[in-house]
């Protein structure tokens, strides 16, 4: 019973309705074993991410196993690097495979050997039609296809000519192996599908062993079964595939998972397909896979994103059987709910102008307290050095405010966050009239946490000029600006030029400057921020905002 509990706390979905059933029903032995087979021809990306959460939180949920399985049927597209990458990516989401790594490529021999048992079996062919004349053949969803000349080869001729594809006797699309299912199947996938083509081209694992390779559809039942997989969760454009994946393992009356079809996740204003995110990285319009604005996981991880966060927004958006657009904004939800129970607090100008404060001590240094984190007590308190000059954000004082502007405005006060109340006395402009100095007065009975009662309507924040650090901010924003980009032939015709804004002098608060790479902190009033961990060297600082404070997108503006 035990190790069902966590399951049964579950808002159920519907496979874990279905995993409830096999088990009561004992139909796989009591076991439950998942798979995450991502194909090694790109970075993964969040809707890979909700594969992953759905498919290892089963396998935790109920005590079975995860596995990880490089689809890697395909030698032209994949590459080492992405192996690498998706690697990295799944542990850092904690998904636990232990030492179940796998690759189709190291079955390459076995499907071999099935598909000539499929020869044998009369159930497989060596078609010589090209991939158009085969296409010509194959009719239309209102028209049944014709049947290749090439159909009724004997057993013996068509286990000659396949062993002889297999030798690299021919061509790249010189012959195929089909299945000899149906050619007026209303199912247009069952009108004999090709399993093998061949590409005489190296694969990144098995070399130039093979230039025959195994198509999707022939190949994914096989590694689901010769692994022992019991629910072989994939997105819904699969379940047209389903009666040949079923119709494969049956003919070949090998071990037989059940494959169940989720809808894929998609995001607002974000491309989910890797081929259109291997576009923006190759016309260089992103800083690579992992640039910040970019919906992978690596690229998350730069910007500050969380494992946990991830997760709680997979949990979120559930488990669908219809396709649907999921928010942007629930997932930044869910790293503001993270971030904000977790993210140390700091002060941080990002638009300084500077305070003086004219009756304050000229050499004086003193330490307020600040809080590390409201959510958290246990996170304690720091001291933050406090002086006669302070930068404060140059929006956070107007000459001429609009009704309801409570901070710091000339003749006005406000306060110091931490510190004393201020009253700005006097602006300083440069010859063109910019404001370049504020001359402040402060109130000496007014420091934060002692007996005075005094109130203003305002409270800022600020970091002591000697003090501070220099940073570079970067700033993002949505990278597309229409809400479904990936719905419009013209998709790159919406990207946001303006996704990214650098910020090269912030000021920042001293502690700051021990800050490791991937480290989040809150800045106060403005947002969560990371320290970036490709552009920060020893020497220089850069920090990511990784979600504004409150949801702020104006899609209109
Ligand atoms: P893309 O369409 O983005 O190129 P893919 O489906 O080709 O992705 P695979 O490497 O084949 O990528 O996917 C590995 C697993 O991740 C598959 O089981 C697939 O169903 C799942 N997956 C891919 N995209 C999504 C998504 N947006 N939402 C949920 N699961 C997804
Ligand atoms: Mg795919």
């Amino acid at each position: 019973m035990s190790e069902n509990t966590s399951a049964q706390k579950k808002s159920k979905n519907f496979i874990y309705e279905i995993i409830d059933q096999d088990l009561l029903t004992n139909k796989w032995g009591g076991r439950v074993h998942t798979r995450f087979p991502p194909e090694p021809n790109g970075y993964l990306h969040i809707g890979h991410a909700k594969s992953i959460c759905l498919n290892y939180g089963i396998a935790k949920d109920y005590n079975g196993k995860f596995n990880l399985r490089f689809d890697d049927t395909n030698p032209t597209k994949e590459e080492q690097e992405y192996v690498d990458s998706i690697i990295e990516d799944v542990k850092w989401l904690g998904a636990d495979f232990e030492d179940r790594i796998f690759y189709a490529s190291d079955y390459f021999e076995q499907m071999y050997d099935y598909a000539v048992q499929l020869i044998k079996k009369g159930k497989a062919y060596v078609d010589d039609l090209s991939l158009e004349e085969m296409r010509e053949l194959r009719g239309t969803i209102n028209e049944p296809g014709k049947e290749s000349p090439y159909r009724n080869r004997s057993v013996e001729e068509n286990l000659n000519l396949f062993e002889r594809m297999r030798n690299g006797e021919y061509k790249d699309g010189e012959k195929v192996l089909r299945a000899k299912i149906d050619m007026s199947s209303p199912n247009m996938l069952l009108r004999d599908p090709v399993m093998y083509r061949i590409i005489h081209s190296s694969h990144h694992r098995t070399g130039d062993k093979w230039c025959i390779y195994p198509t999707y559809d022939w190949a994914h039942g096989l590694e689901d079964s010769i692994e022992g997989i019991t629910h072989s969760i994939c997105t819904l454009e699969f379940e047209v595939h389903r009666p040949l994946y079923d119709w494969y393992l049956d003919q070949l009356e090998v071990y037989h998972p059940q494959q169940i079809e989720f809808a894929r996740l998609n995001l607002t204003y974000t491309v989910m397909s890797k081929r259109k995110l291997l576009e923006l990285v190759e016309n260089e319009l992103v800083d690579g896979w992992d640039d910040p604005r970019m919906p992978t996981i690596s690229g998350y991880r730069r910007r500050g994103y969380t494992p946990e966060a991830i997760w709680n927004f997979s949990e979120l958006v559930g488990v669908a059987k219809r396709d649907a657009l999921t928010d942007i904004s629930l997932l930044e939800f869910a790293i503001r709910e993270d971030l904000n129970k977790n993210a140390q607090r700091a002060m941080a100008v990002l638009n300084p102008i500077k305070v003086v404060i004219t009756n304050y001590p000229e050499d004086k240094t003193e330490f307020v307290e600040a809080v590390n984190n409201p959510e958290k007590p246990e996170a304690g308190k720091r001291q933050v050095p406090f002086s006669k000059e302070v930068y404060i954000e140059s929006d956070d004082f107007m000459e001429n405010p609009p009704k309801g502007y409570h901070r710091l405005v000339p003749g006005g006060e406000v306060r110091l966050k931490y510190a004393y109340i201020i009253k700005c006395e006097e602006v300083i402009k440069d010859d063109s009239g910019n404001i370049i100095e504020l001359r402040c007065s402060y109130d000496p009975e007014t420091k934060s946490g002692g007996s005075s009662t005094k109130k203003v309507k305002g409270t800022i924040h600020w970091v002591s000029v000697k003090d501070a650090i220099d940073a570079e901010v970067r700033l993002y924003d949505r990278l597309f600006k229409i809400e479904n980009p990936g719905a419009v032939d013209n998709w790159l015709d919406y990207i946001n030029n303006d996704s990214l804004k650098i910020i090269q002098n912030a000021k920042l608060e001293p502690f700051l400057k021990n800050a490791k790479p991937l480290e989040k902190f809150q800045f106060e009033r403005l947002g969560y921020f990371c320290v970036d961990s490709k552009y920060s060297t020893e020497n220089k600082l850069v920090f990511n905002r990784t979600v504004t404070l409150k949801d702020s997108w104006n899609p209109k503006k």
